[in-house]
């Protein structure tokens, strides 16, 4: 699973739970959508130890919500109505969150560029092996961490790009990673 894609999930559950004030914070499964989830985005039984979450085409922040839902009923109620205003509150607050720390979700996604296009530019095998390193294939296999990657990688880009489009007018949102490194931001569109 995404790295950063489990931590906005866990960061909607322990959301949805301070607003509860429970101490517990249900442990989160992800799941693929199948024929039989149809457009189900996520499942939870009161007082179960885990949520489930479908990860197909989840933003960062549409997984903070949906965590937050799900929590939710779990260590709540099956009010959808409180369930789904939670997740709407837990969707906003992870956006201004994510926001606030603008300049550091920057630099890390710069670094990461800096590690896999180290000369500049994707440099094809090589950069996919470098890749596929960082994101653990000595322990997942190297096809599973390259997924992974393009993955967790795709869901960074398309917060910066979220980030920088609403800081437009913003004297902090300063220049695009593209303008700075023209060859690395075009290779990064490959992972989408
Ligand atoms: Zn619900």
């Amino acid at each position: 699973m995404p790295p950063l894609l489990r931590h906005a999930a866990t960061w909607g559950a322990k959301y949805a739970a301070a607003q509860l004030g429970a101490r517990r914070v249900p442990g989160i499964r992800f799941a693929k959508a199948t024929t039989e989830t149809l457009d189900v985005k996520g499942a939870a039984s009161i007082g179960g130890a885990d949520i489930r979450i479908i990860v197909d085409d989840l933003s960062l922040a549409a997984a903070a919500g949906i965590a937050a839902h799900e929590t939710w009923h779990s260590l709540g109620d099956e009010d959808e109505g409180k369930a789904t205003a939670t997740q709407r509150a837990a969707k906003a607050a992870w956006t201004a969150h994510r926001y606030e720390q603008r300049a550091q979700i920057r630099r890390q996604l710069e670094e990461l560029y800096d590690r896999i296009c180290p000369s500049g530019r994707w440099e094809g095998e090589a950069s996919a092996r470098i890749a596929a390193a960082w994101y653990g294939s000595k322990t997942i296999g190297y096809t599973a961490a390259l997924v992974l990657a393009d993955r967790d990688l795709g869901l960074r880009l398309e917060e910066f790009q979220q980030i920088e489009r609403d800081g437009l007018g913003d004297e902090h949102a300063f220049q695009t990673v593209e303008a700075r490194r023209p060859h690395a931001a075009r290779a990064a569109y490959s992972y989408e």
